[in-house]
């Protein structure tokens, strides 16, 4: 298996209630590799462009005013399979469909309020990360 990176973001739900080092342990617990990290708190603009594939969904408005209602933390995840595997510790986008101990069913709050992204495929990973992350600020 190939070595990937991937984008994975702790939302805002998550950065309110203190629990960014418990998910960034489930990551490492997993195998995942913290090689780039930034607290952030996104502008209206930024949320857009980062979400520009969900435009036309009905949840679009209310998901960029979750994403900038508070800091959220960005990070590059690496290793083996890292896009797949990412995705794997997060679990399903409604909590309530996600697998015992993946995060979003132990920490999600609800459908939009669901404490983690990931990048869902190697394209979309590179345009994240690369939104996210100057190449000099991604350390393996
Ligand atoms: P994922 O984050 O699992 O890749 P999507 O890319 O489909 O899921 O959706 C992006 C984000 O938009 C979700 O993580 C969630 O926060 C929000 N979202 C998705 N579907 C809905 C919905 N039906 N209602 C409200 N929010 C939603
Ligand atoms: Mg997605």
């Amino acid at each position: 298996m190939a070595i990937e990176r991937t984008l994975s973001i702790i939302k805002p739900d998550a950065t309110e209630r203190n629990i960014t080092g418990l998910i960034v342990a489930r990551l490492e617990g997993a195998g995942l590799r913290v090689v780039a990290q930034q607290r952030v708190w996104w502008k209206k603009k930024h949320a857009e462009e980062f979400y520009e594939m969900h435009k036309k969904r009905p949840f679009f408005d209310d998901l960029v005013k979750f994403m900038v209602s508070g800091p959220i933390v960005i990070q590059v995840l690496e290793g083996e399979d890292a896009i797949k595997k990412n995705r794997e510790v997060m679990g399903a986008t409604n909590p309530e469909e996600a697998d015992a101990g993946t995060i979003r069913k132990d920490f999600a709050i609800s459908l939009e309020k669901n404490s983690v992204h990931g990048s869902d495929t190697p394209e979309n990973a590179k345009r994240e990360i690369d939104l996210c992350f100057k190449k000099s600020e991604i350390v393996g």
